[in-house]
């Protein structure tokens, strides 16, 4: 049996992670934490009773699959390393000094880190990457994304995958490319420059759509997130793929055999 800790636990994508662990075969949810304070600490969720102390949780543990907060991410990836667990993470929103100490992390323990966890988006990310590549400079690269009003980050992580995903097409640095806001007199559009639009209402789950827009005819790739099911159970999937592996950062590619 697969013994997995999941921080967060109460929070929306924690909740399904709970959920699709019951539901596979071959692992067990062995803690749920929640940060120190939180209402739901000490009480029952979907069975189980929610702790605070995350490192303790890790002592027991094969692997944790993490989505909470950048600085909470970043945190229990340096006590994972410490205690030799494997990661899954779907935390979005690091700045470069976290993803620095997570790949640093990754040079002790297997870590899969991915922005978006559902398979059709690793597929679409292939399709964008070809898209470009073959398009060229012709078609003008725009990407739009859609979330619920709770969202903390702009653009979404995926949105930067998919940008990053067309640079790499393009060969581009994704870094020079990203064009992150539009507004007053921006000017001519620049030559090589990668979109990205956010907007934010509802309770969308997850919208993404890649333009590619060129003379007299434009290419929409699409996908469309109906539930967080679908990233809980990839997640599931990555954290029974990352038991076992070597120390190293790795994606959804890697677990879906696509790299
Ligand atoms: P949420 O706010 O509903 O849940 C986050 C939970 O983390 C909360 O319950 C919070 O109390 C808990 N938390 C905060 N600090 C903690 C700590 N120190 N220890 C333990 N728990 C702590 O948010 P959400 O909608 O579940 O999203 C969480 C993250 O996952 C966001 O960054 C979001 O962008 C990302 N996300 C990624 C994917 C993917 O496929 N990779 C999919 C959906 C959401």
């Amino acid at each position: 049996m697969i013994r997995v800790v999941v921080p967060g636990a109460a929070g929306r994508m924690g909740r399904m992670v709970i959920e699709a662990l019951v539901e596979t075969p071959g692992v067990t949810l062995s803690a749920a934490v929640e940060r120190p304070g939180h209402p739901q600490v000490g009480h029952e969720l979907l069975g189980i009773s929610v702790g605070e102390n995350l490192a303790q949780a890790l002592e027991q543990a094969d692997v944790f699959i993490d989505f909470t907060t950048p600085t909470a991410s970043t945190r229990a990836v340096a006590l994972a390393a410490e205690h030799g667990v494997a990661a899954v993470i779907g935390t979005t929103g690091f700045d470069s000094a976290e993803e620095a100490a997570i790949g640093a992390a990754a040079t002790r323990i297997p870590i899969v880190k991915a922005a978006n966890f559902s398979t059709g988006v690793s597929v679409l990310l292939e399709l964008v990457n070809r898209a470009a590549r073959a398009l060229g400079p012709a078609f003008d690269p725009e990407v739009l994304e859609i979330h619920h009003k709770a969202k903390r980050d702009a653009p979404s992580g995926t949105a930067l995958a998919l940008g990053e995903a067309i640079a790499s097409g393009r060969d581009l640095s994704f870094a020079e490319a990203r064009r992150a806001s539009r507004e007053g007199e921006i000017g001519p559009r620049r030559e090589g420059e990668i979109g990205l639009a956010a907007l934010r209402g509802g309770d969308v789950v997850g919208e993404h759509t890649v333009f590619f827009l060129g003379q007299s005819e434009r290419i929409e790739l699409s996908h469309r997130a109906t539930s967080r099911a679908i990233f809980a159970q990839g997640a599931v999937r990555a954290a029974v793929w990352v038991v076992g592996k070597p120390p190293g950062l790795y994606t959804m590619r890697h677990v879906l055999g696509l790299a």
